[in-house]
């Protein structure tokens, strides 16, 4: 059969009801022995152990079984059931509430509970729940004659006052102590013998009746007290009050020496030495159980700060103001390769060589100003390799409490972030070099249109340093009058799209042309943050560009415009003329037998006769006029100002009297003359019919003799019916 089979509320009531009926039949039968009061109740301080590790609705079976160990005790001693029914009630009651109080303060009694306030606690309630106890049994059992009922009531309630300390004390002491696992030489065995020399002493004092001897006891109390604390305390004084009450009741013992007492004043002086040994020993243990609280508390902070700086990968370091170390973590056989006892010593030889002049100076300043610092460096491996250790240290009063101070080194292991930092470094520094020497100025505007970046360049185009731009607005930097030209771009870029366009700006007096490329800069997530903007000088290009059309649209050899440029030209004066109804007179002028000039004077002479031409013709232009030399000898001029008939004709005879010129050769003076055929149109016309027509007039000029010229008008009615005039020399006519 297992005993296992039980839960162990069963044996503890088991236990309790065989506890209260003994101690019940214990105490009665010793007091009716010896004719006196009890002087010990200890019944109800023993359920106080097992009581108050219960809740009260838990705790009904313990105090039933309590209540019947007494009732049973009583029957067997023969008395009255209803009486000890209700003294049964009574002493459960006491029980009961010195529980509660204190299970109301402490639901659970643990090592680091403060015994001085349990105490406390204890005292008040089995003062008050022994008084109550008392008056009930007092009012019921010993009320008449009422002339002896204060007698009663006092020697009751002491015997359960002194009786529920001592027993409670012990109860709580045995219930709540962790005994599991002490073999022998543990705790138990270590307590019992040490009570030896207290029972022995308490025994030998009070069966020694002629000399008062009791103050031999009180070393082997605090002796138990030294050894066993609480637990010595408690079992200590509940041997003493045994020894005591039975030695005073059986009419043994110190307390007979006084003459003429009576039993019951002897059972006061009894229990009065009980508690005043009580009160030697509990200031004593109440002293050391704090100490001992304490004690446990600094060696538990102890040790979870050793495991902590055990366990930490980082390295740990106490080091004295000598160097010499205090502490050195185990991290630092996994971070550096050492073993703790190479590191007890100071080591600068493992610090690189360009970091130790430096750590010197930080460590001299940590000792001189205190406070703490933070310092990166490489320390080496034990391979041989550097690490580059991120150090924090500060300087602290050492614990040791001897005045000196001693450093706490904390460091960590950074060679990867200082590696990845150092190549971020290189690489921001070799775009920037990039950046700077791009001839192009590159910024970065954020979407409050501020630069946040701009390269040197800019230093070269603007003259302004880019620390003087970043952080203002495109507004504040480009002024008023640029920006009108970059606003609708900028706007572009921020909604998203790429921009590019061109815009002029005066910088030192220059007025420059720009090209610039908005690239919209967004997040990792897509949304907008900024703009990237690359902008190239372009006023050279552009300069270019104007030559080469220039060129594309000038004549050479005279300066004049060309064909390619008068046809241009002439579409669009046509166009213009036709929008507004207003008249266009073409004039083809044809130098008369330039091949002869060639011929005869050679084709240098030649070219002479046509620069001449050109720069008279070049003279005679004025406003709202073109003039081109469209082939060998052949040359247009374009009058879009002519308002009417008349006009036309002055301006074709005054262009014809003009162009007589005498061009110096080396042989002498060489006459030139010219043949124009002109035409004066109004309405819509085109550009092809305008030159054919004007064609016909040279032709009918040279036909008839050159030197002459012939101007066709154009019918208004749109007929092609056509009008001349013809002139010679002197000779003017229709
Ligand atoms: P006409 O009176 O009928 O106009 O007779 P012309 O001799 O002037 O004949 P035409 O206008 O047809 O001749 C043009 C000549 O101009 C032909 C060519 O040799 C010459 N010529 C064309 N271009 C150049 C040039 O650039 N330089 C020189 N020196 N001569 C040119
Ligand atoms: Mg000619």
């Amino acid at each position: 059969m297992s005993f296992r089979r039980y839960p162990d509320w069963v044996w503890q009531c088991i236990g309790l009801f065989a506890l209260t009926g003994g101690l019940s039949l214990y105490s009665i039968t010793l007091a009716r022995a010896t004719h006196s009061p009890t002087s010990l109740w200890l019944v109800n301080g023993a359920m106080l152990g097992l009581l108050v590790r219960k809740p009260l609705a838990e705790a009904w079976p313990l105090l039933l079984a309590g209540f019947l160990g007494f009732v049973t005790a009583k029957q067997i001693l023969g008395d009255p059931l209803v009486p000890s029914l209700w003294l049964g009630a009574c002493h459960m009651s006491e029980a009961l509430l010195v529980s509660t109080a204190i299970r109301r303060r402490y639901p659970a009694i643990t090592p680091d509970t403060r015994l001085l306030d349990l105490a406390k606690v204890g005292l008040i309630s089995a003062f008050v729940a022994s008084g109550l106890c008392a008056f009930c049994i007092t009012a019921v059992a010993h009320a008449w004659p009422a002339s002896e009922w204060w007698t009663n009531f006092n020697a009751v309630f002491r015997a359960h006052f002194v009786g529920m300390i001592i027993a409670g004390s012990t109860s709580l002491v045995i219930v709540t102590k962790d005994w599991r696992g002490s073999a022998p030489g543990g705790l138990p065995w270590r307590l019992i013998r040490d009570l030896l020399p207290l029972v022995l002493i308490a025994g030998w004092a009070f069966s020694f009746a002629r000399y008062p001897l009791l103050f031999m006891i009180y070393p082997p109390l605090l002796w138990l007290v030294f050894r066993h604390r609480f637990a010595g305390m408690v079992i200590g004084m509940a041997i003493i009050a045994l020894i005591t009450t039975a030695a005073t009741m059986l009419d043994i013992g110190p307390f007979h020496m006084a003459g003429g007492t009576t039993p019951a004043l002897r059972v006061m002086m009894a229990q009065v030495f009980i508690g005043f040994s009580c009160l030697v020993a509990l200031p004593v243990v109440l002293a050391l159980a704090d100490q001992d609280r304490l004690q446990a508390r600094v060696r538990e902070s102890e040790l979870r700060y050793r495991m902590l700086a055990d366990n930490s990968g980082d390295l740990v370091m106490r080091i004295r103001p000598s160097g010499e170390r205090q502490y050195v973590s185990p991290s630092v056989k996994e971070l550096l390769g050492w073993e703790v006892d190479d590191f007890m010593v100071p080591r600068p030889d493992l610090i690189h060589p360009d970091d130790r002049e430096r750590i010197a100076g930080v460590v001299a300043a940590l000792r001189a100003n205190g406070g703490a610092v933070t310092a990166t460096y490489r320390l080496q491996h034990k391979d041989g390799h550097y690490l580059w250790i991120e150090a924090f240290a500060r300087l602290v009063a050492s614990p040791d409490d001897d005045g000196t101070t001693e450093i706490i080194y904390t460091g960590r292991d950074v060679t990867e972030r200082v590696q990845v930092e150092q190549a971020l470094t290189e690489s921001r520094a070799q775009l920037s070099t990039i950046a700077d020497n791009v001839p192009a100025v590159i910024a970065r505007i954020d979407m409050t249109e501020r630069y946040t970046y701009i390269n040197r360049f800019v230093e070269q185009v603007s003259g302004e340093s880019p620390d003087d731009m970043i952080g203002k607005t495109v507004k504040e930097v480009r002024g008023a009058r640029v920006y009108e030209q970059l606003k609708v771009h900028l706007r572009k870029a921020f909604a998203g799209e790429s921009a590019i366009f061109e815009y002029e700006a005066t910088y030192r007096g220059r007025l420059l042309q720009f090209q610039t490329h908005y690239v919209p800069d967004r997040d990792a997530s897509g949304r907008m943050r900024g703009v990237y903007a690359l902008t190239t000088e372009i006023t050279h290009i552009k300069n270019v560009e104007r030559e080469l059309l220039r060129l594309a649209h000038q004549d050479s050899l005279t300066g004049l415009a060309n064909r390619r440029y008068f046809n241009e030209r002439v579409s669009l004066v046509l166009r213009q003329s036709a929008q507004f109804n207003m008249p266009v007179l073409l004039a083809l002028v044809d130098i008369d037998n330039f091949k002869s000039i060639n011929d005869s004077h050679g084709h240098g002479t030649g070219d002479m006769v046509l620069a001449e031409v050109g720069q008279c013709l070049q003279r005679l232009v004025r406003e709202g006029e073109v003039v081109a030399r469209i082939g060998g000898d052949e040359f247009v001029v374009l009058c879009s100002n002519v308002s009417n008939e008349s006009n036309a004709k002055g301006f074709v005879h005054s262009l014809w009297e003009r162009l007589h010129m005498t061009v110096a050769v080396g042989t002498g003076d060489l006459e030139v003359h010219m043949s124009i055929g002109a035409v004066l149109c109004k309405g819509s016309i085109s550009a092809d019919v305008l030159m054919k027509l004007a064609d016909e007039a040279l032709y009918m000029a040279k036909d008839d003799g050159r030197d002459t010229y012939r101007l066709l008008i154009r019918s208004l009615q749109g007929s092609d019916e056509v009008g001349s005039v013809a002139h010679k020399p002197g000779q003017v006519g229709l």
